[in-house]
């Protein structure tokens, strides 16, 4: 027999509903009345798109206000203390308070950072971090979830309702005293665990899907011990439980979550296919065997005949049921909204709720029922069409890939010596400030961008706007006194579309949102084809900026592997591949750039951390070519041309061999936030190049002391020896005012020149 589900679809709406009834009730003109009626529209609308297109039951948990982890973190009851929440505090409002912080203009005495954010796993989503103590106590606390249980059986649907399971939960926390495990709560958070799968019983669910993505890790051992007796604790205590694993292959843990006393399995087929013939042995067949084989990270629509050869010898065997390999947050709603997408590439796209319908599909292909056949033979003619187009292949490109030289990835000297050359060349003081490459981006020049791209201000005008801003950047900067300036980016709306834009190979779309964070939404480029570079992109801005000073001007690019991880990518070739054709794309803007005088460019990567695999075995090879994607971008320069590079969002830490083998000369880093814990690896690892460790945190509105940051950079000269030490924000300042900019900037400057004079005396 076989059913079909999902694991989760996306909340934020077709029309973004979601994002702006929250940025609504949070500028104050939404009740939460309000707001909780938007919320229930919305979750009835896509239980009703599930139920339509066949899904035996509709996931009912997927649904959150703000982020999936804080639901549970209220479900829970461990709401941090931090926060002295009262009695009197409503619900939502505690939520947000979470999610947002208070500051002390709030008129809080003592101000509340938000919970700390950080990446799910290996996608772009950020979750909120739980925050456990050794006292943190758990209780079932909030009513949400089983109201919306009640919600959607009214409506007539039958429920499956998801958890994120007890382990992960504990996982993604953080511990904020020390001298004690996170693990170690387990205990009392699993009797929470079994009162609200006895609710959800009692409330009629069918099963309880149970998310446990950790499986998918290198876990610890003591963690790995630990499913067998929670879930042996667990299981009796209510509905059937499918335990649901994703984003990275089970591999040896698969005889683990074939062991459990779970009554299901839910396996990702697309990032992990090995797994599934193994898991077809080991599960015993009287447990349901979910398979993930239509993919919920990307938009390409699926092969549905290769699934279909998979999925028929099971007829019989045992009870399968067919799903998206994870939840469909991860992709747009609908294609619907996209009608400029040419028919031809619309035809190979599918979003989730396409994918809902390719669900269906295969539900009816494998009764017999000829209503698929259409679907399946719309579908093959699709996949065919994609496979043979040349719009897909470019003969140009796939040759030179296939001869590409040997030293492609390769400077001509070494950094000793190529330093030499730079420092005789661009005869910069110690200490070189600099900034990370955008400056304010006003709401003038955002409207500027805007009238321009609709046609209503003309290209002469908008380019003339243009200069006007990087001149006055220019001005800023030299009257500041730093040292190797930037033009500031104000033609950028963002630093992957402007170059995706301009790049063949991609294609953007009208609606395509996908959930970052809150009410946060991006909209990623689709990479459908070979990608090149048709003409230069940057360099008629940067040369100009350059004709303005005496003083080096950075080129500014964003790096391949930053351009991949923010895009949905094709699945029809290696990542790695792709990757290689943005890096040639790149590297032809690099060089280009050098021919017109740019003596220094800046290769920004800050993705370069999060594209890491979540399994260690599959790590190396990630690193390898990824470092080697960014070196051919790069390495196409002389000697005396200055390669930078810039990253920040993620720990570096574990990575650092990995970033000296990319072999900028420069690297710019954030470490601000991480209290300069990240110099400290630089520094035991003796990083060969030059940094330029973050002095300033850029999130914030503060304006730092020169004292604070001549402290802060003293700690550094700790560790990096002086010649190599370079002094700049920790990322691009297009989030901040002028004002507080230039007032940072000065101090920043200022705090250089006393380290130098400094230096002088005790030489
Ligand atoms: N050059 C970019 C900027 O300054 C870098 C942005 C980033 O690191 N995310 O805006
Ligand atoms: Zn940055």
């Amino acid at each position: 027999m076989f059913r079909t589900h999902i694991l989760g679809f996306p909340r934020i709406g077709a029309g973004r509903e979601l994002k702006f009834a929250l940025e609504r009730h949070w500028r104050g003109e939404h009740s939460i009345a309000e707001l909780e009626a938007v919320g229930a529209r919305l979750r009835a609308r896509h239980w009703a798109l599930q139920r339509d297109a066949g899904m035996d039951f509709v996931t009912v948990g997927d649904f959150a206000f703000y982020d999936q982890v804080a639901n549970h973190i209220q479900l829970l009851g461990c709401e941090p203390a931090r926060f002295s929440f009262s009695a009197e505090d409503h619900e939502l409002s505690r939520y947000f308070t979470m999610a947002r912080g208070v500051s002390r203009e709030d008129g809080d005495e003592a101000g509340a950072p938000a919970l700390e954010m950080t990446k799910w796993f290996n996608t772009n989503y950020h979750y909120l971090v739980p925050e456990f103590s050794a006292d943190t106590d758990f209780s079932l606390n909030s009513e949400r979830l089983f109201a919306e249980v009640e919600e959607a059986k009214n409506l007539g649907h039958a429920v499956k309702a998801v958890l994120i399971g007890p382990l992960t939960f504990l996982w993604l926390g953080k511990e904020k005293t020390a001298g004690f495990s996170r693990l170690s709560l387990l205990e009392k958070l699993l009797p929470i665990y079994q009162q609200i799968l006895a609710r959800l019983k009692t409330l009629g669910v069918a099963w309880v899907q149970m998310d446990e993505p950790i499986l998918g890790l290198d876990l610890p051992s003591e963690w790995l011990r630990a499913f067998e007796p929670a879930y042996h604790h667990l299981a009796p205590a209510g509905a059937p439980i499918l335990l649901a694993s994703y984003f990275s292959p089970l591999g040896e843990n698969l005889g683990l979550a074939c062991r459990l006393p779970v009554a299901g399995l839910h396996v990702d087929a697309v990032c992990a296919p090995e797994d599934v013939p193994v898991a077809l042995d080991w599960l015993p067949t009287h447990k349901v065997l979910s398979l993930g084989l239509i993919d919920g990270r990307n938009i390409w629509r699926a092969d549905l005949d290769r699934a279909l050869d998979l999925l028929r010898p099971l007829t019989s065997t045992r009870e399968v049921w067919i799903s998206a390999s994870c939840s469909l947050l991860h992709v747009p709603f609908s294609l619907e909204a996209e009608t400029g997408l040419d028919a031809e590439l619309r035809s190979w796209l599918s979003f989730a709720s396409e994918k809902l319908h390719e669900l269906r599909a295969l539900k009816r292909a494998l009764e017999n029922d000829p209503v698929a056949d259409e679907m399946l033979t719309r579908s093959r003619l699709a996949l065919q069409g994609r496979r043979e187009s040349p719009r897909v292949h470019a003969l140009e490109v796939q040759a030179r890939m296939a001869c590409l030289p040997e030293d492609i990835d390769r400077r001509k000297s070494s950094f000793p010596e190529r330093n030499r050359m730079q420092k005789a060349r661009f005869r910069l003081p110690l200490f070189p400030t600099t900034t990370i490459g955008s400056f304010p981006q006003t709401a003038e020049i955002r409207a500027r961008r805007a009238a321009w791209r609709n046609g209503k201000l003309a290209q002469s005008a908008y380019e003339a706007a243009t200069k006007d801003e990087i001149a006055h950047a220019v001005a800023v900067q030299e009257a500041l006194d730093i040292d190797v300036l930037v033009h500031g980016e104000a033609e950028r709306n963002d630093m992957v579309e402007y170059f995706g834009e301009q790049l063949a190979g991609f294609v953007f779309t009208a609606n395509g949102w996908v959930q970052s964070y809150g009410s946060r939404c991006v909209k990623p480029p689709i990479i459908y084809g070979d990608v090149s570079r048709p003409k230069p992109m940057t360099v008629f801005w940067s040369h100009h900026a350059q004709s303005l000073t005496q003083r080096p001007m950075k080129g500014m690019l964003t790096g391949p592997v930053t351009i991949l991880q923010w895009s949905f990518v094709r699945d029809d070739q290696p990542r790695a591949a792709t990757a290689e054709q943005i890096a040639l794309a790149i590297r032809d803007e690099v060089v280009d750039l050098e021919k017109v005088g740019i003596g220094i460019l800046q290769i920004d990567e800050p993705a370069i951390r999060e594209g890491l695999p979540l399994r260690r075995e599959k790590q190396a090879d990630y690193l390898a070519w990824a470092t080697r994607v960014f070196r051919i971008a790069a390495c196409g320069v002389a000697d005396e041309t200055q390669i930078h590079t810039h990253m920040c969002y993620s720990e570096f830490n574990d990575i650092l061999p990995e970033i000296a083998s990319m072999d900028a000369d420069v690297i710019t880093i954030e470490t601000s936030r991480s209290d300069m814990e990240l110099l400290q690896a630089f520094g035991n690892f003796h990083y060969p190049n030059a940094i330029g460790p973050g002095v300033y945190d850029i999130h914030s509105p503060r304006v730092p002391s020169v004292e604070e940051i001549e402290t802060l950079l003293e700690k550094a000269l700790t560790v990096i020896p002086a010649e190599q030490l370079w002094v700049n924000p920790d990322c691009g300042l297009k989030t901040r005012d002028w004002p507080e900019t230039k007032a940072a900037l000065a101090n920043m400057v200022e705090a250089a020149r006393r380290l130098r004079q400094k230096q002088d005396k005790t030489r």
